[in-house]
């Protein structure tokens, strides 16, 4: 890209420079962006990265998709901690096979993820990249001093639950691969999956609602798929997770489309990633449900923690066995 398409870029995310409010005090413009934290709030920090090829195809993803997932596994990361999502940094790395017109696709659909999660870009960075497009978020939220919920907070006893259907977003990629495969066209039929892997949605919601029950005991988000995420937990808090198969959430597009290729949708659920529903513990688990009942907020109980060697294991017809790791690894 030239100079030019660079400044191009630059006007794209003064839309966001417009307004410095709340705990902001200098946005984008200046050589980096201020902001105080409220009272009694400690910040919340974490950074994602996309790369063409590597974590997204351009063939299964709009532009306007790429930037709103962007954003969307970074504010799945802060309500992974309970926390309020606030600012984002956006660091892009455009390379040849990306006009202007695309990128600022690509910033229309972080807008829109900044105006659902309220959110504000205070600042980024341009680069020219190779041979593929590069795309860094970093967001910055807050959560209640000390309130913090970790993947370490598991407790024997605790029950498990996850905050909605998973396996939709490896059951949506496959899809959209077979269609491009077979050349056609997504039918609409397939259009609500295709958007649970294109247009995934963070569960901020659930996580400040588990930070103000006081009944919380470990929280993680699903990125890498629901296995990684409870091995995460396991191993962090020390203890022992036993989840039941029947009762793993599927979205009903997933069970039709698994049907209608004559695949078990089980994998997709355990290993896909990429659903950011949260998945943690809670001690006083009647309580929590009525309090996300309340608020019109899904829950689902898998399963329960036990004391013993930090593993996984799940429950079936067959019997209980160990759940194997094997979440989708992009360094695999
Ligand atoms: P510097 O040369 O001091 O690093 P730049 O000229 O790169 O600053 O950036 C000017 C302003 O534009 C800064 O506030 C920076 O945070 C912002 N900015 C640059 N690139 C982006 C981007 N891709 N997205 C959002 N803000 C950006
Ligand atoms: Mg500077």
């Amino acid at each position: 890209m030239s100079h030019d398409e660079f400044s191009l870029i630059r006007e794209w995310t003064k839309r966001g420079a417009q307004q410095a409010k709340g705990g902001l005090a200098v946005g984008i413009g200046d050589d980096a962006a201020v902001f105080t934290p409220p009272p009694g709030m400690q910040i919340v920090a974490c950074c994602d990265t996309m790369i063409e090829t590597v974590h997204f195809l351009r063939e299964t993803m709009q532009p306007e998709d790429i930037g709103y997932k962007s954003l969307v596994s970074n504010v799945s990361d802060i309500a992974a901690m309970g926390g309020i999502p606030r600012y984002a940094l956006v660091s892009i790395g455009i390379s040849s096979g990306w006009s202007p017109p695309e990128c600022r696709r690509i910033y229309d659909g972080m807008y829109e993820a900044c105006e659902r999660y309220g959110v504000q870009i205070i600042g980024g960075d341009t680069v020219s990249a190779p041979d593929a497009l590069y795309l860094s978020v970093t967001v910055f939220g807050e959560v209640e001093s000390g309130h913090a919920l970790l993947r370490s907070g598991a407790r024997p006893g605790d029950a498990i639950f996850v905050t909605g259907p998973v396996g939709g977003s490896a059951a949506g990629l496959a899809m959209l691969l077979k269609a491009k495969a077979d050349g056609v066209e997504v039918s609409q039929e397939w259009k609500a999956l295709a958007a649970l892997h294109q247009r995934p949605e963070a569960q901020v919601k659930a996580g400040r609602l588990l930070v103000a029950s006081g009944h919380a005991g470990a929280l993680n988000d699903v990125s890498d798929g629901l296995a990684s995420e409870l091995w995460e937990i396991a191993e962090a808090s020390g203890v022992r997770l036993l989840i039941e198969r029947d009762k793993i959430p599927l979205d009903r597009d997933v069970e039709a489309y698994a049907a209608s290729i004559g695949q078990d949708p089980l994998a997709w659920a355990l290993f896909g990633g990429e659903d950011y529903q949260l998945v943690g513990t809670a001690r006083e688990a009647s309580s929590i449900k009525e309090q996300f009942l309340a608020s019109g907020l899904p829950l689902f109980w898998i399963g329960r923690v036990e004391s013993g060697a930090p593993g996984v294991w799940i429950a079936d017809q067959q019997g209980t066995r160990p759940l194997e790791k094997g979440g989708y690894n992009h360094f695999a």
